[in-house]
């Protein structure tokens, strides 16, 4: 059949998922409006025609049986806790929108008169990226309620803040150039995992003579790819960067004409570079000090050399100090200067969108407060349900997010979201973990039913994510869910009636000149035409975007900052330095010997997918498993496929003995699965703990000391 006759007509979308690819992806709708197929658009340069393994099995999600389809209250007398996967809805009864919406504002309402509007608590993050669902209605109603203010600390702010104390603009080299690196060095960044756009840029590199060289403690996919893996001990990136800065100032590596012109503090970083020989920090690392020379020489005699540094080494006690020495490395050298070389934490920094619009702080001058709302740290949710106070949380508002089973300590956590006096809603697309905690659960959208924008951490293309298929049964956007909610409680801005439509066109109103130029001119319009603009950077037209090769710093000097007066007037160390974490196998006094990753499984998102028989067969070989060294396991009598415990003074989970060599002997790693799919009906947050970064308030999920014990078989 010639295209113009198909029965399927096709919608440009957007995957909204967290993830830097936000792939542009086309979904074939057929005349009855449901999607038949969804493929990644052979025509954006960086998606090019494919999507990750998550995504390719979309519609399986989208039109999945266990999917949130109408609004539920739970029934009276059930108490809030885990529920039996699969049969969570007997828990709860089906009520109407209307019912819903009216009683969330009465009881919002009531609990913001009653115990001032701060107690009323949102938690949101990147389960939606898009402009609109990740912020936008829903925290102009938090504003004007009066609510606290979250800190959304949970993913990334100890490693922007650190990049951002450096080169002042988020920035990085372009995804589209990394294939003319002659050296990549991804630094805790499974790219083949979670970056799987850029991954062809890397094979393309090494097809032209590139060497990859990956710095993991653990043995990733990409790891099992690389020219070299360095699994060095967690969290001591900041020593062996330090210890490459030794080298290459010790043996006048460094770029001194780029330093001259583009930094400052090159001299106090010297200084400081010299207290870590490589002989120091291979004690620290567990790598050997000839290795550690080899590593700065090949680093900083390789050009172009590109980093990608992921944010898995900033999820430390010293993650932000960390992800600090990390980024300093290319203004050393002054990689910045070639295409294809520098480094790439995230380019969130190109994209602006008019978030005062968006969002109105300003409301929360006009809410009962008249002032800005206390700000609650979500990497701290434990401690926010369970001892704050002045006054203390009555009501949590959950939505593009699973805390249950993604926030650390995770006992607390959940104690907290047990209590019978916590309202609590949670808007959802499917029963997790959280939902069982709920009072009312409200459905939600997918990106294929609802439009949006959308920029990027991994790319330069701002895109629309046009609405392919109308909401399954009553499942409704967070742009409707908070207008709607700001109406019913009687809020008189019109702001409140604002349609979707009407706010892509606000977030596309303010592109200032002297900070974002390269947005300036692109409109809805544009986008509806074309679906994915690239950035205007200077230059012609189509010129490589090269941040940093000749200035362009976003920080107090205007240069890059080696030595940071701003941390300095934090209290903070100006220059970065190597303080091993507490839990870690560097504290003699430490309670627990092991070092334990939770980490994230490469085939789900976060907690999002777990639920999916699709995604759990690509996981099968690891999920539920410890993944542990043999030397750890024989002094444990642990042998392949055992049940055993690990456990810290936090908590405990149950998982069978997988044994091998892909972790290093002290460490031990399990993946994040929801905790009522674990056979313990606990997940690796359990073990984890609410002790924060050195710098930007994060979460230290990787700074976990654990012991393991085999369960003996009983019968
Ligand atoms: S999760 Fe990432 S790689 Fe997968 S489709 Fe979405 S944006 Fe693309």
């Amino acid at each position: 059949m010639p295209p113009s006759e198909s029965p399927l007509h096709v919608v440009h979308a957007v995957c909204s998922h967290d993830c830097p690819d936000s792939c542009a992806v086309l979904v074939s709708v057929d005349t009855n409006g449901r999607a038949q197929k969804i493929a990644g658009d052979p025509d954006h340069p960086v998606t090019r025609g494919f999507l990750c393994g998550k995504v390719a099995q979309y519609l399986e999600r989208v039109y999945s049986p266990d999917r949130l389809l109408y609004p539920m209250r739970r029934r009276a007398g059930i108490a809030k806790g885990p529920l039996p996967s699969g049969r969570e809805a007997e828990s709860f009864e089906r009520i109407t929108w209307d019912e819903a919406l009216d009683t969330i504002a009465q009881r919002l309402a009531s609990i913001a008169e009653k115990h001032g509007p701060e107690s009323v608590l949102p938690y949101s993050y990147a389960g939606n990226m898009g402009v609109l669902g990740y912020g936008s209605m829903d925290r102009r109603f938090f504003h004007r309620l009066g609510a606290s203010q979250l800190d959304r600390t949970i993913c990334a702010t100890a490693g922007g803040d650190a990049f951002l104390s450096v080169y002042g603009r988020k920035l990085g080299t372009d995804t589209e150039q990394f294939h003319r690196a002659r050296l990549i060095i991804a630094w805790g960044a499974n790219i083949h995992g979670t970056s799987v756009h850029l991954w062809p840029q890397i094979e393309e590199a090494c097809r032209n003579g590139a060497r990859l060289i990956v710095i993991d403690p653990y043995q990733t996919r990409t790891a099992k790819l690389a020219d070299w893996h360095i699994a060095i001990h967690p969290g001591t990136d900041a020593a062996l960067a330090l210890g490459m800065m030794h080298v290459i100032f010790a043996e006048g590596l460094q770029d001194r004409a780029y330093i001259d012109q583009h930094t400052i503090g090159a001299k106090e970083l010297a200084e400081r570079a010299k207290e870590y020989p490589p002989e120091r920090v291979a004690a620290s690392t567990g790598m050997t000090a000839g290795e550690i020379r080899t590593l700065a020489r090949e680093y900083a005699t390789t050009k172009p050399a590109a980093i990608r540094l992921n944010y898995g080494i900033q999820r430390c006690e010293n993650g932000g100090t960390a992800a600090r020495a990390v980024c300093m490395l290319p203004l050393l050298t002054g990689a910045w200067k070639d295409l294809g070389g520098g480094l790439q934490l995230s380019t969130s920094g190109a994209f602006r969108f008019d978030s005062q619009t968006l969002e109105r702080p300003d409301l929360m001058y006009a809410s009962p407060l008249g002032r800005s709302a206390r700000v609650v740290n979500m990497a701290r949710l434990g401690h926010a349900l369970t001892e704050l106070n002045d006054p203390p949380v009555k009501a949590l508002f959950v939505y593009n997010s699973n805390p249950g089973a993604i926030a650390p300590n995770q006992n607390t956590v959940l104690r907290g979201m047990a209590r019978p006096d916590l309202f609590t809603v949670v808007h959802e697309q499917f029963w997790t973990d959280t939902a069982d905690y709920a009072d009312i659960v409200l459905p939600a959208t997918t990106f294929l039913e609802h439009a949006d924008l959308q920029g990027a951490y991994g790319h330069y293309h701002v895109q629309l994510s046009d609405q392919a298929i109308a909401p399954l049964g009553e499942a409704r956007s967070n742009v409707w869910l908070f207008g709607q909610l700001g109406q019913r409680i009687g809020f008189p801005e019109a702001c409140f009636r604002d349609t979707e439509q009407q706010m892509l066109a606000q977030a596309l109103s303010d592109s200032p000149q002297e900070t974002h130029p390269q947005m300036d001119g692109i409109t809805l319009d544009q986008l509806r035409r074309e679906h994915s603009v690239r950035l205007h950077w200077a230059g012609e037209p189509d010129a490589p975007f090269q941040p940093f090769a000749n200035g362009g710093f976003g920080t107090p000097s205007g240069k890059g900052e080696f030595y940071s007066v701003a941390l300095a007037e934090q209290g903070l160390d100006p220059l970065p330095s190597f303080k091993p974490p507490k839990e870690s196998r560097h504290n003699a006094d430490r309670a627990y010997p092991l070092e334990f990753l939770g980490r994230k499984a490469d085939n789900y998102m976060n907690s999002t997918f777990a639920n999916l028989a699709p995604h759990q067969k690509m996981e099968k070989t690891r999920i539920g498993k410890l993944e542990i060294h043999p030397d750890d396991a024989d002094r444990r009598g642990i042998r392949e496929g055992d049940t055993v415990e690990v456990f810290n003074d936090r908590g405990r989970i149950r998982l069978v003995a997988q044994i091998h060599t892909g972790v290093p002997a002290g460490v031990v790693a399990s993946r994040l699965n929801w905790n009522k799919l674990s056979a313990g009906g606990s997940n690796v947050n359990a073990l984890t703990s609410e002790r924060l970064t050195d710098i930007g308030r994060g979460p230290t999920f990787y700074s976990t000391l654990v012991d393991v014990a085999r369960v003996p078989h009983v019968g």
